[in-house]
């Protein structure tokens, strides 16, 4: 047989990931996220695949995050027919994303065009897909269950395991039997964490991976412990009701919102910190909540009991609120009194968030809390950097607002936790790990500690270079 694999996308760098395993001339696409960062640069790559999309026999997709699953609908916008293998809560999630994507970049089309108009320029800028993209991506999705093998093509089956991540997160394991020979394949997708508070720990999955394709978003870091995170939560929240200031958490609709919600709902019903007013303002997050409590076949033990059996819900409490319409975001810039805002975007880079910093981020007794990642140009980033002034719709803005930064809701392994991962599964058929989804420094830091840890035959994944697997 003859295998190979190429990375289309996050192949030094952590967004659009897109990656191609080609067997005896057969080409799976595993992930077709899009890339986040400046619009220009964005535009550019997002709109060149680097494969023809009549190439493509099948696509499998790890998980519903942009940076995953954000450009399906341009593939079948230029005409991929095949099957998009994700699990049930994957599907639900990715469905959200990509609707959420359309309605964003229709806005910003509007947006644009009416700018240009006023300055009199040329405007030919068009949206990547529209809604009737997405809901054709959506279709054109096979449900696959965790650890339910199925084929996809001759000789080819794919099983999906917990990743531990985000709900519905898989790491997708690729068995190839062909003329009495047999390879396997792991790609880790997003890997995640143990001990997260929904969903259950990342699988170890069996069957002696030949080759594991590994993300490495924190390739040189370690995260904070859980509990000094949950204390943090607890002393910004008490600051803010003496100061009567609020904290703006620019947050993932998907799985850090819900995290967030739960660990404060744990702090108030444990009389920790007030009954705080807390408010979700992003519709997205409110509807993938919706999307958690219909997918209990993800959660972790833990919450199947105070969820099922208790019959408490994890994600709603006296103080939370979830917002949905324009007027009832606009109403919390006048809100008095100490005030929790949990908004997208993650990064800041879109969403309802940057109204909220445009009307905050000059008050000292506002927080902002980052609790994810940043990628490199955005504005999350130059948050978290403390830069003087801002940017914000074209506008300039003093950074006066206090910026406090959690790492411990991290949904990616920490270069510890997963080598700890690797550890603990059978590697003896083992020939080579390929990195991806990493930033060059931190993969740099992995490679070597791989090596150290009895684990040296590791590549850092170049963009469209293909590596041979059998
Ligand atoms: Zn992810």
């Amino acid at each position: 047989m003859n295998v190979e694999f190429y990375s289309l996308g996050a192949a030094e760098e952590v967004t659009g990931s897109k990656h191609v395993l080609e067997i005896d001339g057969k080409s799976y696409l595993i992930d077709c996220g899009a890339f986040q960062g400046s619009r220009a640069e964005a535009d550019r790559k997002n709109r060149d695949f680097g494969i023809a999309v009549d190439r493509i026999d099948g696509t499998i997709l790890t998980h519903g995050h942009h940076d995953h699953c954000g450009l399906l609908p341009l593939l079948i916008k230029r005409g991929y027919k095949g099957n998009i293998f994700a699990t049930p809560a994957t599907r639900d999630i990715a469905s959200l994303i990509m609707m959420d994507s359309a309605n964003i970049q229709a806005r910003d089309a509007m947006y644009l065009r009416s700018q240009a108009q006023k300055k009199g320029e040329k405007f030919d800028w068009t949206p990547l897909y529209n809604e009737q993209d997405a809901i054709q991506a959506v279709s054109q999705m096979v449900g696959v269950s965790y650890n339910r093998p199925m084929y996809i093509g001759d000789g080819i089956s794919l099983e999906f395991h917990d990743a531990g991540h985000i709900l519905g997160s898989a790491m997708a394991s690729i068995t190839v039997k062909k003329g009495g020979e047999e390879l396997h394949i792991l790609a880790s997708g997003d890997l995640g964490r143990k001990g997260k508070p929904i969903i259950r720990d990342p699988a170890i999955p069996g069957g002696a991976p030949d080759y594991i394709i590994l993300e490495s978003t924190y390739g040189d870091r370690r995260h904070d412990s859980t509990d000094d995170a949950i204390e943090k939560l607890a002393t910004l929240a008490k600051r803010t009701v003496q100061n009567k200031g609020r904290i703006l958490i620019p947050s993932f609709a998907i799985e850090r919102t819900q995290e967030l919600v739960y660990y404060f709902h744990l702090l108030v019903d444990d009389g920790i910190i007030p009954e705080i007013p807390i408010f979700v303002d992003s519709p997205m997050a409110t509807n993938a909540t919706t999307i958690f409590q219909v997918h209990p076949e993800c959660y972790s033990e833990e919450i199947k009991d105070a969820f099922i059996k208790h019959h408490k819900n994890p994600f709603g409490f006296n103080s939370l609120h979830f917002t949905t319409s324009v007027q009832e975001s606009k109403a919390l810039n006048d809100h008095k009194g100490p005030l929790i805002i949990i908004s997208a975007d993650g990064m800041c880079e879109a969403g309802r968030i940057q109204h909220h910093l445009i009307h905050n981020i000059q008050d000292p007794n506002t927080t902002i809390l980052t609790v994810g990642y940043m990628a490199e140009n955005t504005l999350g980033r130059r948050i978290r950097n403390r830069e003087g002034e801002v940017k914000i719709h074209g506008q300039w803005f003093k950074l006066k607002a206090q910026v406090e930064e959690i790492n411990a809701f991290s949904a990616h392994a920490d270069y510890f936790e997963a080598v700890e991962w690797l550890k603990a599964m059978d590697t003896s058929r083992l020939k080579g790990i390929f990195l991806v989804h990493g930033e060059k420094k931190a993969q740099a830091f992995f490679k070597n500690y791989l090596a150290e840890n009895g684990f040296p035959n590791t590549q850092i994944v170049q963009y469209g270079k293909t590596y041979e697997m059998g």
